[in-house]
Parts: C-alpha cells; structure tokens; sequence
C-alpha cells in the first residue's frame, strides 16, 4: 500500500481554521500516516512565531533569570488554541512544566523546540493517532551532530510497531537525553528522516503557497510555478534562498528515490511541485529557477603574476580558515582574485583585519573590500545543455541598468552565481525572471 509521509509548516499549524483545514488533508487519506508538525507561525503579518516567543524567552531567563513574561503570551496563545479547538487536553500542566524548565535550561535548544513538542501534541489528540517525541527517535551524538544511521535504525524500528502517528519537527536528543535542534526552518529536515525511516513512497511537504515556484513570490507577483525539478536543482535554489524548503531537506533522502511533494494546504487541489531525484527532468527547459540571499562583503585582491605564484590561493584561504570564517564563492581572473563572505561570518570591522593579514602574507599589488553585496542564482540542468544562457542574463541585467559586481558559474553548469549591489537585488531578480518566464 501507498505510505505518505506529511510535514505541516508553521502556517498551516497557526490558529484553529488552519488545523481544521491540516485534519480534512490527514483524514481525507488513510495512506497520510505519519504527520510531521512545526510550531505554530504567524497568524497574520505583525504577528510572531512561538519558536520566535521561545527563543525571547530563553533570552529573558538569561537577562532577568526568568522568562515568565514573554512566557505568559505563550501560554495565552496555547490556551486559547486548546479551547477554540474544545480539545481534552491538559495543556496547562504542559505548560507549567515548560517554564520551569526554560528557566532550569542552560542552552536555547529545549525551549526552541517546545513549540513543535506542543503542536504535535495537539495535533495528536485532533486525529486521534499516536504521539512519538522527536527526542525519542532523533539522535544528535554528544558534539551535537546529527546521528543518520542510529536515527534511521531507530525510526525505522519504532514506527514499524505503529499504524500512524504525529511526531514533532525541529529537534532531536544527544546522549545525555537533552533537547538539540536543527537549524531553523528544521522541520522539513525532520520529515525527510521519518520518510527515509519509513520508506515513504512520497514525503508531503504542506505549506502555504502552492508549491516551489520559479522565483521569490514576495519579489516577483505570481510567479510560475515549478511543476518538477531535481533533487540538485533545489539544493541549489534553496540554499541561495527559496526558503520555502530547508537546504538540507533532501540529503535524508538521497540514497533513496522517495520524492518530495510541496503542497498548499490553504489549496489541496493544487498538485504542487514534485521534486525528484532523476536530473534528466524536463530536459528542454533551459532555466529552472532563480532565486537569492542578500548579506555578503566581497574582498578582491589584485596581484601581477598571480596565476604563477605557486601557493597563492592557500596563503589567502589560510587567513580565512585562522578567523573560522566559511567561503561562498571564490571567482578568480589571472591576476585578480575575490573572496565572496557571508557577513553573518563576519563581526563587527573584521573585514579590515583580514584584509591587513592578506597584506602580510601575499603582499598584493591592491585590494578592495565591498559591502552590502547580494547574490542571485540562476538554476537550471537545461543549462549544460543549451547555449546563451549567460548572455540572457546578461543582457537583463544591463537592460534594467543593474551594475555586475561578480560572476561565478560552477563546472557542472547546474548554475550561474552574479553578485549585484544589494540595492539593486530586488531588480535584478525581476530582470533575470522577466528574460527568461516573463
Ligand atoms: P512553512 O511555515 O510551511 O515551513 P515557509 O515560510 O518556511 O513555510 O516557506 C514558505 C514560504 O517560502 C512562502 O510563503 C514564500 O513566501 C517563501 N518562498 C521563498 N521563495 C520561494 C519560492 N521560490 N517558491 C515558493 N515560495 C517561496
Ligand atoms: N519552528 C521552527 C522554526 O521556526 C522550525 C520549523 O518551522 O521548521 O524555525
Ligand atoms: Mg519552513
């Protein structure tokens, strides 16, 4: 029989009239039978997610030594959810016991999690199907990395002794029992464990558009839809920021063939987007998606004679690898070099510093640092295949009178990176989608 493997965002999990809509999916289809649930989100714009409540709350404890004020509106919200949705459920007592534990916790992890902990609750007790703590089944090992194999065994074991059940996403145990978490957006990471687990024949991704579309909706109005694309592609576009899937989603499922199915549960009628493992997808399409992350400084360095000085490259990363700081692109020329950094690596004037220690040890000719530069990726197999992609692109851009501060495209031509001014990121995006969807 067909297994479904469904993951419910924060949005679908919000307020009484989203789980009503999550309980029609589950109970339309007895093959849905194991429900992943992150923590309520937002309810409407100015509204804030619990897990956002809950990491203030750790941060109180810290600052005052308790968290019983951001807590009380955490508390408000899980009552009025509870009686809304006229649950048996005694969520006071969860609740008590929480803050005393937030304000016992020495690291963020448990409290960031108990949102999720909470909504599965609650979901649990609406379908009626078994409550399984992510602690129980979800490994970290004791330097906080996740486990795969343990977990996988462990998953797969437990769930096999289960006909259904709604597991919270987002977070896990290390040995000692304590609570870590994954990154934030982490829940989807949860639900290709437990579809890899189970073997699932389809990992349900619910959330609040009708599936991966081409661009960012909130840059460009109603974009196209992305009806297929490979496990690669969306690496790509959701690392460089399509957020609506977490990067690491598929690396549960790559030695599987599960698909993944993004779906709107505000529109079930909408197939959504299928995201497969085979890269032959859709082979005439040239460009698949585009997408984009704001925040980066650029440090180029020039040098005569660059390509030649044998050792060059690692005298400069070896500056980097000192300070800790990851590398996200490195497009070099004969003579000049750039450094593409993450600014959320870089504290405070840091770049100043490293630019005065590359002094030292390559002696550059000149080097420039740049702020406030963003990157936009262009994502697409079609793009080894075809000519004039680059070209297109290009002359977007210089149609819509955008500066290209960088170039950078991968070996495996599955994308071409540009980095812009972040001034301009918005209009270079709709440039890019109006040349090749618009
Ligand atoms: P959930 O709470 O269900 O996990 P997220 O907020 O994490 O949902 O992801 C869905 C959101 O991702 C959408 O509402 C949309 O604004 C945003 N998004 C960014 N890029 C894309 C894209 N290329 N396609 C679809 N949605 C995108
Ligand atoms: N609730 C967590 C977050 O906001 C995890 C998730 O929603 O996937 O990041
Ligand atoms: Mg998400």
């Amino acid at each position: 029989m067909n297994l479904k493997v469904c993951k419910f965002g924060g949005t679908s999990m919000a307020e009484k009239k989203t789980i009503d809509l999550v309980k029609n999916i589950i109970l339309s289809d007895e093959t849905r039978r194991f429900v992943i649930v992150s923590a309520p989100g937002k309810r409407f714009a100015s509204d804030i997610k619990i897990t956002d409540l809950l990491y203030e709350c750790f941060y109180e404890k810290v600052r005052s030594g308790s968290c019983a004020v951001p807590f009380a509106r955490i508390k408000k919200r899980f009552y009025d959810l509870v009686n809304e949705l006229e649950l048996d459920l005694d969520i006071g007592y969860h609740l008590d016991r929480i803050q005393e534990e937030i304000d016992k916790s020495a690291t963020p992890d448990f409290a960031a999690s108990r949102g999720e902990y909470l909504s599965a609750l609650i979901t649990s007790e609406i379908l009626g199907m078994e409550f399984i703590d992510a602690a129980e089944i979800i490994k970290f090992t004791a330097k906080g990395v996740f486990d795969a194999e343990t977990t996988n065994d462990i998953v797969s074991h437990r769930l096999s002794l289960v006909k259904g059940a709604v597991i919270p996403g987002f977070y896990g145990a290390m040995p000692d029992g304590s609570i870590k978490t994954f990154s934030r957006g982490g829940s989807d990471f949860t639900g290709a464990i437990i579809a890899r687990g189970v073997m699932a024949d389809v990992y349900e991704n619910w959330t609040d558009v009708d599936g991966f579309m081409t661009t960012d909706p909130r840059i460009v109005k109603d974009p196209l839809l992305i009806d297929v694309l490979s496990y690669e592609e969306l690496r790509e576009l959701s690392y460089m920021g399509a957020s609506v899937l977490h990067p690491e989603s598929i690396f549960p499922l790559q030695g599987t063939e599960i698909p993944i199915n993004i779906r709107n549960t505000f529109n079930p009628s909408s197939k959504g987007t299928l995201i497969v493992k085979d890269t032959s997808v859709k082979e005439g399409r040239l460009v698949t998606g585009i997408a984009g992350r704001k925040g980066f400084t650029t440090i180029l360095i020039k040098k005569s004679m660059m390509n030649a000085q044998i050792g060059f490259c690692r005298q400069v990363l070896s500056v980097l690898e000192n300070y800790h700081i990851s590398l996200e692109h490195m497009p070099t020329g004969i003579d000049t070099m750039s450094l593409i950094i993450p600014d959320s690596d870089l504290e405070q004037g840091m770049e100043f510093e490293l630019v005065s220690k590359i002094r030292g040890k390559v002696n550059p000719d000149s080097i420039f640092v740049y702020k406030d530069i963003s990157l936009i990726a262009v994502v697409g197999h079609g793009m080894s295949h075809q000519t004039g992609t680059a070209a297109k692109v290009f002359t977007a851009l210089a149609k819509a009178d955008v500066n290209v501060k960088m170039i950078d495209q991968g070996s495996s031509e599955l994308n071409i990176i540009i980095g812009v001014n972040t001034s301009d990121f918005e209009k270079a995006i709709s440039a890019i989608y109006g040349a090749f969807f618009g």
